[in-house]
């Protein structure tokens, strides 16, 4: 049985990667951003283990386009996530897209075996750490040293698409929590959002309302 330690998904987001997609966030990352917009997924947590095989089910299952994966650092389980996209295309033939805070120049050079064959697993990578100096509402990315790379040709199509922030995705459960999901395109928009709207830290989501 393969492990992946992950904080959270969500079977339809549309504002990371194109189209509908499942969202897998990985817990745990070593590499700290300032600023990082999910701090509270950095630790690594083996409390939060999942089964590959029944993740890529319900991946599998769902009527997303796509499958995403961030976190957390996803290069840090490169081994489980590209046993969890190799699962997933036995299933169905997804686009898959991953982030990381590594360059794709130091992960070809310097990458393990199970980094490479995550790195050949992808169709789209978005690379480099967030750095809040250089904060820029570009698509599905949040700083400007972060690069989107076509690393097939599935999505050839958006190669010259504008590059503009994809916004945010805001939901709010029948329970009135309110969720939000994407890559701010403003600084310190975290703050922001919580101080106005009464938020509280949530390990289970990115933000959840305090009632
Ligand atoms: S690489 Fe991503 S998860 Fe890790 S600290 Fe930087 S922004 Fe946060």
């Amino acid at each position: 049985m393969t492990l992946l330690d992950v904080a959270e998904t969500h079977p339809a987001c549309t504002v990371l990667g194109p189209g509908s997609r499942y969202v897998v966030w990985v817990q745990g990352c070593g590499i700290g951003c300032a600023g990082c917009v999910s701090p509270q997924w950095i630790p690594v947590d083996h409390s939060r283990a999942r089964d590959v095989a029944g993740l890529a089910d319900d991946i599998a299952g769902r009527a997303a386009d796509g499958l995403t994966i961030s976190g957390g650092e996803p290069f840090a389980q490169a081994d489980a996530v590209a046993a969890l996209i190799a699962a997933v295309r036995e299933r169905r033939d997804l686009s898959v897209m991953s982030y990381t805070g590594y360059t794709l120049e130091h992960l070809r050079a310097h990458g393990s075996p199970g980094q490479h064959r995550l790195l050949g697993s992808l169709d789209l990578l978005v690379d480099g750490p967030y750095l809040a100096h250089r904060q820029a509402a570009l698509r599905w990315r949040g700083s400007a040293n972060q690069r989107l790379h076509f690393l097939t040709g599935r999505h050839a199509g958006l190669r010259d698409a504008p590059d503009h922030s994809a916004g945010l995705q805001i939901e709010v459960a029948a329970d009135e929590t309110v969720r939000w999901l994407g890559v701010p395109a403003v600084a310190g928009f975290r703050q922001w959002i919580e101080d106005r709207l009464g938020l509280v830290p949530s390990d289970t989501f990115q933000r959840e309302q305090n009632r």
